[in-house]
């Protein structure tokens, strides 16, 4: 929030005078009869007057919201880890890539650099925040530069999550907030409409007005379908309702949003290739459902089990897993 002098300082700065922006402000009081504060008055003056007073941060777009098919992807995030550069030949051409992993405080996302583009690898290391523009084809959830992407170093702090974290948990004692990897036999799943629409720019849920499908942010878009899935999970100690979104649903309904979408147009179910009852790695984070009161688990990953890394898990072995 901008302080009080702050937005008269913005005011000011689109040519407004002080008596004339005081007046504008004890009108808009007066208007309300007094119902509003001085602060919430000049909020509403400067918004008449073009100002966005919007915190930039809130609007921007979150590693959690990327998804396949986003034509610009404007993100922030912090390197967690930087592969080598590898090169490689395909027919009679050669090439190079490199896998650069970023992360901010929803989640992680791999950003792949294609030949030419590997050169900041050099440039770059763990730590750095770096502002991306790039985006992500249809059916992939990584990040690629393109032609008119471009790496920026920033000046700014980020809290990222950990990435791969093995942090292994039972149910029983999961509490709000935290990260945590189960495993744990699938149930039950609700079957309700997989399918949900998100704007192409932040990535967040499209809302319906009047028959219109519209972004909260940007208006009327072209919406990206989706996928949301939520069931239940037991691993013998308890059981939790969890939810999946992304490449997390695809993956336990085997199909992406296209293909969901065309099961459903023809009248399908998209549940059918779901095996109740197996068990499964499940990576995400617990969160608190207020309404119900309970705690819900939100899938970032899922996973068959790997029975050779379990049986290490098992005796012991854990700390003496390679990279
Ligand atoms: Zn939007």
């Amino acid at each position: 929030m901008k302080s009080y002098e702050e937005v008269v300082e913005l005011l000011k700065s689109k040519g407004l005078s002080e008596s004339d922006i005081n007046d504008k402000i004890e009108n808009k009081i007066e208007e309300f009869s007094g119902l509003i504060s001085k602060e919430g008055a000049a909020y509403m003056v400067a918004a008449e007057n073009g100002i966005d007073l919007k915190e930039k941060s809130d609007n921007r777009l979150k590693i959690k919201n990327i998804i396949p098919g986003m034509k610009n992807v404007e993100i922030v995030g912090k390197i967690m880890r930087v592969s080598s550069v590898k090169e490689f030949s395909r027919n009679d051409k050669t090439g190079k890539v490199c896998s650069v992993y970023l992360g901010d405080e929803t989640g992680t996302i791999r950003l792949t650099l294609w030949d030419d583009e590997t050169d900041v690898a050099d440039k770059i290391k763990v730590g750095d925040v770096i502002k991306v523009y790039g985006y992500t084809r249809e059916g992939q959830l990584e990040l690629r530069l393109g032609r008119y992407g471009k790496i920026i170093k920033v000046d700014e702090k980020i809290n990222a999550v950990p990435i791969n974290e093995k942090n292994r948990s039972t149910i029983k004692s999961l509490s709000a907030g935290e990260r945590k990897e189960l495993r744990a036999a699938l149930v039950k799943v609700f079957e309700g409409k997989p399918i949900f629409y998100r704007c192409p720019i932040c990535g967040k849920r499209i809302i319906e007005e009047n028959g219109v499908l519209k972004c909260p942010e940007h208006g009327e878009v072209e919406p990206i379908p989706s996928l949301v899935v939520s069931g239940i999970i037991d691993d013998g100690t308890e059981n939790i309702r969890v939810v999946f979104f992304r490449n997390a649903a695809e993956k336990i309904l085997g199909m992406n949003a296209k293909e969901v979408e065309t099961k459903m147009k023809l009248g399908k179910s998209a549940y059918d290739s779901i095996e109740l009852g197996k068990d499964y790695i499940f990576s995400g984070r617990v969160k608190r459902n207020d309404l119900f009161n309970r705690l819900e688990f939100i899938v970032d990953d899922v996973r068959e089990p790997n029975v050779i890394e379990e049986i290490k898990m098992l005796i012991g072995d854990e700390n003496g897993k390679k990279e």
